[in-house]
């Protein structure tokens, strides 16, 4: 059985948009039926003294299960250079999250789904809106679609190299 998963990217060290880029050709082999959204540039949320960010939002489907799937992302992270024991919320080369995996809820202390943060996260919502707005989120009843209206997008912003390859 497959189930539809959500995972959140970011990156706000060295070359981001290729980091992104490579993350989502790497989530693409990892599950099936991948559908990503556009790349956009946020401003640090919890930290905010470090360089902004880019982000993006990829859904799919898999067989693994949400632990598996989670050491899948812990993998690609460390491939992409990403060292641990850095300040909580400090720069990172990538970031991949498990957002939402089908209607599950998760409460373990090394991995909770949905992400507690993503309703609180405009980089979040709004990407996944876009390809996923009516995924209804396991906690809240509510659509990600309405999730994210809820959420002002503050200086988030879609990425201008990102659009301008989207239209070739
Ligand atoms: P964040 O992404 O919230 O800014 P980190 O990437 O530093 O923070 O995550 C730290 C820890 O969060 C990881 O070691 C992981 O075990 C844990 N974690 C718990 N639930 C999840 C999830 N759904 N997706 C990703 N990491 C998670
Ligand atoms: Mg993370």
């Amino acid at each position: 059985m497959r189930t539809r998963v959500a995972i959140g990217l970011g990156s706000n060290v060295g070359r981001r948009l290729a980091r992104i880029e490579a993350a989502r050709c790497d989530l693409a082999a990892l599950l099936e039926d991948v559908r990503c959204s556009a790349v956009y540039e946020s401003e640090p949320m919890y930290r905010e003294a470090q360089p902004p960010f880019l982000n993006a939002c990829c859904v799919g489907r898999t067989s693994l299960g949400a632990r598996p799937l989670l050491e899948a992302l812990q993998a690609l992270e460390r491939r992409a250079g990403r060292r641990r024991g850095g300040p909580r919320f400090g720069p990172r080369t990538l970031d991949l999250d498990l957002l939402l995996c089908g209607d599950l809820v998760i409460e373990e202390p090394d991995l909770r789904v949905p992400h507690p943060a993503m309703s609180e996260r405009p980089f979040v919502l709004w990407p996944l809106a876009e390809i996923a707005g009516d995924w209804i989120h396991p906690v809240t009843g509510l659509t990600i679609e309405r999730m994210a209206a809820a959420l002002p997008r503050g200086k988030l912003r879609r990425h201008a190299a990102s659009r301008e390859r989207s239209r070739q």
